[in-house]
């Protein structure tokens, strides 16, 4: 079965509170394995979706300024997205395109959300128009990220149908 929204092409993900949350008390994000598990909805969702050839492109999107304060390296925060996308669709998906803001707050850069830059970048990767690109997200940010840079939104509620949750 393929649950594709009609028209869209590649589904971009941000990652905490729309795909993951934190299993840790007062820790607003995971910073290693084992500290996260899936929201409600998500595997039901994403392995409806056919991904790959054919089927639909897969991307996230994610602020994540705790690798500029030393909470965790770069590379152990790419490899639990490769394993949030894992748990989330079923298999390991080594051509999705995972992009993540590692600035501190402080740092102006050109990739944190609501910047488009992480989503116009994405979207170059696959050759996939704004119009075929639909953002997934739970933050004001995420709906402002999406809306500059020319792409749909979705917020993630409504899009994993978890609502009342
Ligand atoms: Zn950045």
């Amino acid at each position: 079965m393929n649950a594709r929204n009609p028209g869209i092409r590649l589904y971009i993900f941000d990652a905490d509170d729309t795909l993951r949350r934190t299993t840790v008390p007062g820790k607003p994000c995971p910073h290693r394995p084992g500290e996260w598990e899936l929201l409600p909805g998500v595997r039901e969702r994403l392995s409806s979706i056919e991904w790959g050839s054919g089927g639909a492109y897969l991307g996230i999107a994610s602020n994540q300024d705790q690798v500029a304060y030393g909470h965790m390296t770069a590379e152990t925060c790419r490899g639990m997205f490769e394993d949030l996308i894992e748990a989330a669709t079923g298999a390991r998906r080594p051509d999705a395109c995972i992009r993540f803001c590692p600035h501190a707050l402080e740092v102006e850069c050109e990739c944190r959300k609501p910047k488009p830059g992480m989503l116009h970048d994405i979207m170059r990767h696959f050759g996939v128009s704004e119009a075929d690109t639909l953002f997934v997200g739970n933050a004001p940010t995420d709906q402002e990220a999406a809306r500059r840079a020319g792409a749909g939104f979705a917020w993630a509620w409504d899009f994993f149908g978890a609502g009342g949750g």
